[in-house]
């Protein structure tokens, strides 16, 4: 399938969706704390969707059944939420989206909670970091393998990291996963050009360890395969119509962080 390119009109309602997805993970980062059930998350971010007048695309997706998805610690992606407690030092990654009028928006975050190691904490901060390389690289004319090509150097260059390789970013519009996929390391270079109304979610996983993984019973968590500690982080950005990007799922549309690869962002959105 080709790449769909949205036009301004389109990313403005991709930017509605991006600020329900952006609400809830405002909503979830003031509310965990220790002791609080995976459920407990479930619930809060079903309510921002439903406030935000939105619709989630998590729900039932592929027969996923709830609103995020809650990983901890050695779990990375697609963990489903449930009775299971948090604890003090846990990694917690909340992965979510939303629906507006048809258009999607996909971001994920790690955060620690309580007292979090020093150790665990730079995994957390180099994946998040990785990600902002990755978005800053993907810029109007870049090809889509400088984005992982920046993720990776970027990752390698903070310490022995596991990037994994099965999972990786992707398209996102009409729906939630579309083409191209966005491997999160590889050679510059190759692949597409990226063009105004292009719109990816980039979103690197890493763990402390081994980039190998496995999938749980549930069908559905993905674990590392030597139980090392994971992070995951996403935004959906677009190049927007004066070919400079904008990151939907951000408040601020990436403006802060962008700044510090000297990027500036689209004032169209
Ligand atoms: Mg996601
Ligand atoms: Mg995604």
């Amino acid at each position: 399938m080709a790449i769909q390119i949205k036009t301004l009109d389109q990313l403005k309602v991709m930017r509605r969706a991006g600020l329900v997805v952006a609400q809830i993970h405002i909503a979830i980062r003031e509310a965990i704390k220790p002791g609080m059930t995976t459920d407990a998350l479930d619930v809060i971010a079903a309510a921002v969707i439903k406030r935000g007048g939105a619709t989630s695309n998590f729900l039932n997706y592929h027969g996923f059944p709830a609103t995020i998805c809650v990983s901890i610690n050695d779990e990375i992606v697609h963990g489903i939420p449930g009775p299971k407690i948090i604890n003090d030092g846990d990694i917690v990654s909340v992965d979510c989206g939303a629906i507006v009028d048809g258009w999607h928006g996909d971001a994920a975050f790690s955060i620690g909670v309580g007292t979090i190691s020093a150790e665990d904490q730079k995994l957390m901060d180099v994946c998040e970091e990785s990600m902002w390389h990755g978005i800053a690289a993907g810029k109007n004319g870049a090809k889509l393998s400088d984005i992982g090509y920046a993720i990776e150097q970027y990752t390698n260059s903070q310490g022995k990291y596991g990037i994994l390789q099965e999972y990786g970013g992707h398209g996102i519009g009409t729906e939630m996963h579309q083409e191209p996929h966005v491997l999160n390391f590889g050679k510059a270079g190759n692949g597409p050009q990226i063009v105004p109304g292009f719109a990816l979610a980039i979103e690197p996983m890493i763990t402390r360890g081994s980039a190998r993984t496995k999938v749980l019973a549930d069908d559905w968590t993905v674990v590392s395969a030597d139980k090392s500690r994971g992070a995951h982080f996403e935004h959906t950005y677009c190049i927007a119509p004066d070919g400079k990007p904008f990151v939907l799922t951000s408040i601020d549309g990436g403006r802060a962080d962008l700044a510090r690869f000297k990027v500036e962002i689209s004032d169209l959105l």
